[in-house]
C-alpha cells in the first residue's frame, strides 16, 4: 500500500493494540519504503525528468503502473528492507532505541509487512525469506487495482471507528 496507509496504520495499530498512539510504530511502518524505495524512487524521478515537463507526472504515473525496476539496486533494496528476516536487526534497533519498548519498532515494520504482502505483485511481489529464498506471494497491486485500494483504505477506517 501508499506510504500515507502505512503511516496511519501503524496509528491505529498502536492504538488498538496498547490503548495509545505511538508515532514510533508509525515511523517504522514506512521505513521499509522509505530505505527500501529510495533507489527506485530516483531512478523512476530521473526517467521521468527525460519527458518534456508536461509529461513529467504522466511518466511518473505510467512508470509506476508498469511496477518494473530500473536495475538490481532497485530490486535489491525493495527486496531486502521488505524481507521477514529484517524483523531480527530491526528489533535490535528498537531494543536500543526504545529499551523495554522495543517491540514498538518491531510491531511497525512487521504490520507493513503484513499489509504489502497481499497488495503486491508481479515483480514487487514479496519474498518473505529473501534473499535466502526467492519464493514469491502472489498478491494484487494497490496501485493498478482499485478495489484493493478502495477495501484496504475503509478496511483501516473501520478497525479506526471499532
Ligand atoms: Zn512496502
Amino acid at each position: 500500500m501508499d506510504i500515507a496507509f502505512h503511516a496511519l496504520a501503524g496509528l491505529v495499530v498502536s492504538k488498538k493494540l496498547t490503548g495509545d498512539y505511538f508515532w514510533s510504530v508509525s515511523f517504522f511502518s514506512i521505513v521499509p519504503d522509505l530505505i527500501g524505495g529510495v533507489p527506485y524512487h530516483y531512478h523512476k524521478v530521473k526517467h521521468s525528468l527525460k519527458k518534456p515537463p508536461k509529461f513529467f507526472i504522466s511518466e511518473f504515473i505510467k512508470v509506476t503502473q508498469r511496477g518494473e525496476y530500473f536495475n538490481q539496486l532497485d530490486e535489491f533494496a525493495y527486496r531486502v528492507t521488505h524481507s521477514w528476516l529484517m524483523l531480527i536487526p530491526i528489533s535490535a534497533v528498537g531494543l536500543f532505541l526504545f529499551r523495554s519498548m522495543w517491540w514498538v519498532a518491531t510491531l511497525g515494520y512487521l504490520f507493513h509487512l503484513l499489509i504489502d504482502l497481499p497488495t503486491h505483485e508481479g515483480n514487487f511481489s514479496h519474498q518473505p525469506l529473501y534473499p535466502l529464498k526467492r519464493f514469491s506471494v502472489k498478491g494484487r497491486a494497490w496501485s493498478r487495482d482499485k478495489r484493493i485500494f478502495a477495501i484496504f483504505w475503509l478496511g483501516l477506517a473501520a478497525l479506526y471507528l471499532i
